[in-house]
Formats: structure tokens, sequence, C-alpha cells
């Protein structure tokens, strides 16, 4: 109905699984992009720049954010993270469901300047899931994960400002179910104006 792509953004705690279920939704269906960040965090092993994300200096970043390059910015555990913003608005364009992994400060920047944005929060069944796939990820010291435990208790009282939980359990369920999140998110009466005036108005002329 609507030609637009929608605004997606996905957050939830670090090591709840939000990388792997962003790929799996990108290799099962076609009409999503996914926005790549921009960082002054390290690669981690196996990371390349332009992939996971574009890698840079906080010179760098300070002057994408001087610039107006980024649609929402923030620090996490010491870092910054940004959203390019050609990439996004070209892919909206072009009729593309937009993904943007992003943490909770970015999350509602992009609700506050993005009304229509469907947000979307990831989370494991339960805390212990969580330390345990962090610790097995293997690829964070244990102060760094200690820091991403104590960001995921601050990050838990923002919640409700999130439209749906998805509950990563099962990961192929989870992948499906929101794909129809979202598919059936674009159908919502307030996420169409444009076709409803448009509708109207032909009604009116007949
Ligand atoms: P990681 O270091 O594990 O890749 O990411 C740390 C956190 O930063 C995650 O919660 C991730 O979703 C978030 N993040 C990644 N890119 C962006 C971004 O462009 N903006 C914001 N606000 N957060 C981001």
């Amino acid at each position: 109905m609507k030609e637009k792509g929608l605004l997606t953004v996905v957050s939830g705690f670090s090591g709840a699984g939000k990388g792997t279920l962003m790929k799996g939704l990108l290799s099962k269906y076609d009409n999503y992009a996914l926005s790549v960040s921009m960082t002054t965090r390290a690669p981690r092993p196996g990371e390349e720049n332009g992939r996971e994300y574009f890698f840079i200096t906080r010179e760098q970043f300070e002057k994408n954010i001087a610039d107006g390059k980024l649609i929402e910015h923030a620090q996490y555990v010491g870092n910054y993270y940004g959203t390019p913003k050609d990439y996004v608005f070209e892919q909206l364009e072009a009729g593309k469901d937009v993904l943007l992994e992003i943490e909770i400060q970015g999350a509602l920047q992009i609700k506050k300047k993005f009304p229509e944005a469907l947000l979307l929060f990831v989370t494991t069944k339960d805390a212990q899931t969580l330390v345990n796939r962090l610790k097995g990820r293997g690829t964070e010291e244990e102060d760094v994960i200690i820091k991403r435990l104590k960001r995921a208790a601050e990050e838990s009282e923002g919640i409700e400002e999130y439209e749906y939980l998805i509950v990563n359990d099962d990961l192929d369920t989870c992948i499906e179910d929101m794909n129809d999140i979202i598919q059936k998110a674009k159908l919502r009466a307030d996420r169409n104006k444009e076709f409803i005036e448009k509708i109207r108005k032909e009604l009116k002329d007949i």
C-alpha cells in the first residue's frame, strides 16, 4: 500500500542476538536494507570496515556530527556510534524497509524525528541466557562484559518506549515473527495518512 519503505529501529541487550537476527532477515527476505553505522570502537576479530561498521577516529566522528551527516548518534560504553543519513533516505525512497540496529538513546532520537518509525526491542528470555551468550561469544574482556550487563540493566528501564518485544529464543521463529510484525506495522492506519487522504479525495471526486 505504501511505496516508501518503513524505518525500523531494532534495539536490545548486547548479546541478545540482534546481529544474527538482522542477518537472517536480510538473507530470507529481499525487501530489507541494513544501515551500516559509524563507530569509534575498534573492530572485533573478523569485522570488516564498511561491512559491520565504518570504523573511524573520534575526530572524524565529530566532523560527521558537525557536518550534519548523521541522523542520530550516541555514546555507548566509551565509544561513539551513529547512523549515516544519506543511505537511510536513499533506501527508504527506493521502497526498502530500512533496519537500524542501534541502542536506546539513538532509538529515542529516531522516534522523535520520525514518529512513523517502528521500534522493536530484542531480548533473551531471561538474564542468565544473556550472561551465557556474552561470555560464550568470547569477543569481550570480563570488564567490558560487566559494563555491557550494567548497561543492559539501564536499558531495561526504557523498554516501554518500544512498540514490540522480540524474545529471541528460537532463531527461525524469531526471524519470521519480526518480518510479520514489520509488514503488518506498515498497514497501520496511522502510518498511511497519505493513502487515506488520497482515497478520501478519490471517493469525493467520483
Ligand atoms: P557493538 O559494540 O556491540 O557493535 O554495539 C554496541 C551498541 O551500539 C549496540 O547496542 C548497538 O546496537 C549500538 N549501535 C550500533 N550502531 C549504532 C548507531 O549507529 N547508533 C546508535 N545510537 N547505536 C548504535
